[in-house]
């Protein structure tokens, strides 16, 4: 059976609120979106195991040193110097090539891309905990020669770039996952059917041409995170042409979805891959609280069903998703569909 991942470490982290429309609301990234998502697990009958300890280097591989010191001292700079428990900032660098600010406000504005990343006094624990689950399904994957496996990764990771938090994430679990696959492959893709753009994995392999990154989200015009996710966004230097974004209009459905979803595998067909990180969110659902799209239970089946046809190695990482009546029915759905076996003796059968 497929191997799952989770660590009880990442529920300490609830970043309690964030800023929309102005008002305080309550953050929708809450720990209960991974009791529910395990359920889902154990109806398939995976049982979840804990993330070995792989230290920092993987995380390293991907961010910056003094982000990764930032998540971890910011709190307590932050509430010794008078500020409330939640660390967001007031002010953001048109850029960031300027000199490195001493204070802790400054320092905020530099890594905290928008409201929706407080940092809390549990969130490094959770954070670095919810990257080694996404460490150790790629070591699963790339160590042991398992066809997949699964990383219930919370808090999510896709927003986050190499020194820069937004949109509930902290470090990229999917960025580090690819990151360890590289160790092995020559070619990794990232595919990210997050409803949202996952623009923290764009930038981070942005110049790249060994993992390829491919997005099918709704429409940055129209939707968060606004500034990337669209077509023309390419890659640059060596990159180019391996960065693939597929917006979709709000409210698109399963048709819409899937055909993306056709065009996303056949670019990775044509890649060449050799593992492939599923960056799977849930809240492309047509009952996510989001609501930017439309996709039907049975949407996350033939998404599943598709992407299981992939014959490479392949690590399914957790990103977005939120509390609804059909979240842990998404999974289940996706999850099934994609087949949670262990496909390693059918391989010379080919597609199915
Ligand atoms: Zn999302």
């Amino acid at each position: 059976m497929m191997h799952a991942y989770f660590s009880d470490d990442q529920l300490r982290h609830h970043g309690k609120t964030f800023i929309v429309a102005g008002e305080k609301k309550p953050i929708p990234e809450v720990p209960e979106r991974a009791d529910i998502l395990r359920t889902a697990v154990s109806r398939l009958g995976l049982e979840l195991r804990a993330p070995d300890d792989a230290g920092m280097a993987p995380i390293a591989a991907i961010h910056d040193e003094q982000y990764l010191d930032f998540l971890q001292t910011i709190y307590r700079e932050w509430r010794e110097a008078g500020g409330s428990e939640l660390v967001i900032p007031n002010i953001h660098p048109f850029d960031r090539n300027g000199p490195y600010p001493r204070h802790h406000t400054g320092k905020a504005g530099f890594h905290l891309g928008d409201t929706s990343c407080p940092v809390l006094e549990t969130t490094w624990h959770s954070a670095y905990a919810s990257a080694q689950t996404a460490i150790s399904a790629a070591r699963h994957v790339r160590d042991k020669g398992a066809h997949a496996a699964y990383a219930l990764c919370r808090p999510p990771g896709h927003h986050a770039s190499g020194n820069i938090a937004g949109g509930f994430c902290y470090l990229n679990n999917s960025a580090i996952a690819a990151q360890e696959l590289r160790a092995k492959y020559d070619r990794v893709a990232i595919l990210d059917v997050d409803l949202h753009h996952g623009n923290g994995t764009q930038h981070i392999f942005y110049d790249r041409a060994d993992v390829m990154t491919l997005s099918i989200h709704a429409d940055p015009m129209d939707f968060y995170p606004f500034f990337w996710g669209h077509e023309v966004e390419v890659g640059e230097n060596a990159g180019i042409g391996f960065n693939k974004n597929y917006p979709l209009p709000l409210g698109s459905g399963d048709a819409v979805f899937l055909e993306a979803l056709d065009r996303a595998m056949a670019a990775i067909d044509d890649f060449g891959a050799d593992a492939v990180v599923v960056a799977l969110g849930l809240d492309a659902s047509r009952d996510d609280p989001f609501g930017g799209l439309a996709v039907s239970p049975d949407g996350f089946s033939k998404i599943g069903e598709k992407i299981g046809t992939l014959t490479c190695p392949t690590v399914i990482v957790q990103e977005g998703g939120y509390v609804s009546s059909t979240l842990a029915e998404n999974l289940y759905q996706f999850l099934s569909a994609f087949g949670v076996t262990n496909k390693n003796t059918t391989l010379s059968e080919g597609p199915k």
